[in-house]
């Protein structure tokens, strides 16, 4: 049976190396601060945003949980995201989905600053992400391909040689996941593949997914990918998250793959929960330190040139 690709013990390391740089910001005179903004009360946003202030304390960094109401207008929001901008403490912003239907979710991003926009939101940052020259790269799929690369580094694997010998295949196409995953794909220099909701309406996942030597599944379906999915040296990623009722009425978090049926048979399997999610939490932790860094190096940068300004106005 399979190899179960231990997201935990990937998340920890991760930590350490994240918080070995917030240090080293911190002693050069540079604080870490998170922002998130919740608009309205999701339930799914409210369990990610209690991850994040956990993972924040432990890592010194500054919180700001930014709450407004589900009524806010357009206009008041990307107001508040400009307040985010212009604050000197706050190096990563993240807008929480989902957003009210009255809102333009396109609008929001685009108001972001790209220099804090820590998920890649903003049309420059997913534009470089797509040429293949990314300013950050978004937690989800990002947190997928360092389980694949820690994956094949733990199993004397080639990363390299793997990927160009294999098929990555993704299930499911979201800016915020799937697109992400296949750029990531692309460049590792891997064979590419994508699917959506039309491959399962018209009989054809199967088809597709049997070939993949990596499996990508981040369409938000509980059980869609079954053992008949897969071939027996498939590596499978598990991007979803479904609440399903558990016992004592508690809800408990299942994967879109079957798990028990489908590591009875590929080579290896992320688990749902103790995946791609804990990493996904440290990556955006990741990139805001790499903001707060890019911040830093920005104003030292504005400094210089107002000081040539200066001087050449004299
Ligand atoms: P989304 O709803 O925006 O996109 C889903 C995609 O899957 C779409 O492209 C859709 O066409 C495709 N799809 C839906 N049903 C399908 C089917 N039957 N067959 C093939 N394709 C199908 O969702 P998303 O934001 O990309 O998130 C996907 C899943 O990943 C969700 O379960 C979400 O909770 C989870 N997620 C997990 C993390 C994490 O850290 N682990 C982070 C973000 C999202």
């Amino acid at each position: 049976s399979a190899q179960v690709i231990d997201g935990r013990a990937c998340a920890r390391a991760l930590k350490e190396s994240v918080a070995a740089e917030i240090e080293q910001l911190r002693e050069g005179g540079v604080r870490t601060g998170l922002a998130t903004v919740m608009v309205g009360n999701g339930y799914s946003s409210s369990a990610y945003e209690r991850r994040l202030r956990r993972l924040a304390s432990d890592l010194d960094v500054t919180y700001f949980p930014c709450h407004l109401p589900a009524t806010i207008s357009q206009d008041d929001l990307v107001s508040a995201v400009g307040g985010l901008n212009a604050a000197a403490d706050v190096s990563g912003i993240l807008v929480l989905r989902p957003l009210p239907a009255h809102i333009s979710e396109a609008a929001v991003f685009q108001s972001i600053d790209p220099v804090k926009d820590i998920e890649a939101v903003h049309p420059e940052n997913a534009g470089r992400l797509a040429l293949g020259v990314p300013r950050y790269v978004p937690s989800t799929a990002a947190s997928a391909f360092h389980l694949l690369d820690s994956w094949l580094d733990s199993a004397g694997e080639d990363r390299a040689a793997f990927y160009h010998r294999s098929l990555v295949l993704v299930v499911g196409r979201s800016n915020n996941v799937g697109k992400p995953a296949v750029s990531l794909a692309y460049d590792r220099q891997a064979a590419v593949e994508s699917v959506d909701e039309w491959a399962s309406r018209t009989g054809n996942l199967g088809r597709h997914t049997r070939r993949a030597d990596v499996l990508i599944v981040a369409a938000g379906r509980p059980g869609l990918i079954g053992p008949e999915h897969v071939n027996d040296h498939a590596v499978v990623i598990d991007v979803g998250i479904n609440p399903r009722p558990g016992p004592g009425g508690r809800d408990r978090m299942v994967g879109d793959v079957d798990y028990e049926a489908v590591a009875a048979r590929v080579r290896a399997i992320t688990p749902v929960p103790g995946g791609v999610g804990p990493v996904t939490d440290v990556w955006l932790l990741r990139n805001t330190a790499a903001a707060a860094r890019a911040l830093s190096a920005r104003a030292v940068d504005g400094a210089r040139s107002g000081g040539n300004l200066l001087l050449s106005s004299l």
